[in-house]
């Protein structure tokens, strides 16, 4: 299915019907991100992180300076991810009207927020490939919503190259099932090169929904960094 296509549908089913916003229930009419369910009185108090972040996962520090405690004690490959909400209140009620209610529109508006963010990582468009990370393939076959895959396809509208390359295998628990000492391990033995993958980039931006422990952004990163590419960072909805 063409990604020209895939746009069309998951924007007409929600222009079909008044469009009504997730949060608040009032009609939505005009916004830069419409169709998206969404109002701009809403959108206003989206919880963003301001103030003072983990130079690594981004999360707020509290007391610390430079890192968090728990990235201080880690060794990562992934230096620097940046989120564009932190999730908690309706930023994180958004996120989750995305991911488990498959509003598929909301992509707009969050595609709108995460390219934002892009050229904080690189000067062109031309010199970086958006790499999302890739689904559970149980859920592909469940016929499930890819969210973060969406997510990258509605970045392409902004001239930025996306390259799916990377898979998860299959039978892997899901992370937040797992202790936090469980999820890194299960994160390095979860995900590999597609077979057959070309072109692999030479610059990469990881691209995520919602960050907990970084692990899995790291996991992938580890892949991309022993191909040679030169990870610059990732970008994600909301850090837990
Ligand atoms: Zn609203
Ligand atoms: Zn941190």
């Amino acid at each position: 299915m063409g990604m020209r296509f895939f746009h069309c549908v998951a924007d007409c089913v929600d222009a079909i019907f008044p469009v009504r916003c997730v949060l608040c229930g009032s009609l939505v009419s005009k916004s830069p991100w419409w169709p998206a369910p969404l109002c701009t009185s809403c959108e206003k108090t989206l919880e963003c992180i301001g103030g003072l972040r983990c130079e690594r996962c981004g999360r707020p520090l509290i007391s610390e300076q430079g890192l968090c405690a728990q990235c201080k004690n880690e060794q990562y490959i992934l230096m620097h991810i940046l989120p564009v909400f932190a999730y908690k209140g309706n930023a994180a009620r958004l996120v989750q009207c995305y991911k488990i209610e498959e509003r598929a529109s909301l992509a707009k508006y969050f595609s709108l927020r995460l390219a934002e963010m892009v050229p904080l990582f690189a000067e062109t468009s031309s010199d970086i490939a958006i790499v999302p990370v890739p689904p559970r393939p149980e859920k592909i076959w469940a016929g499930k919503f890819d969210q973060v895959g969406i997510l990258a396809n509605y970045l392409s509208r902004y001239g930025y190259r996306i390259w799916k390359g990377l898979v998860r295998r299959k039978g892997g628990a899901e992370q937040k099932t797992l202790a936090r000492a469980d999820r890194l391990k299960n994160a390095y033995q979860s995900y590999m090169l597609r077979a057959g993958s070309m072109d692999i980039p030479e610059k990469a931006l990881l691209l995520d929904d919602v960050c907990t422990t970084g692990s899995t952004l790291d996991a992938c990163a580890e892949i991309l960094a022993g191909k040679g590419t030169t990870i610059l960072g990732a970008i994600v909805l909301a850090a837990d």
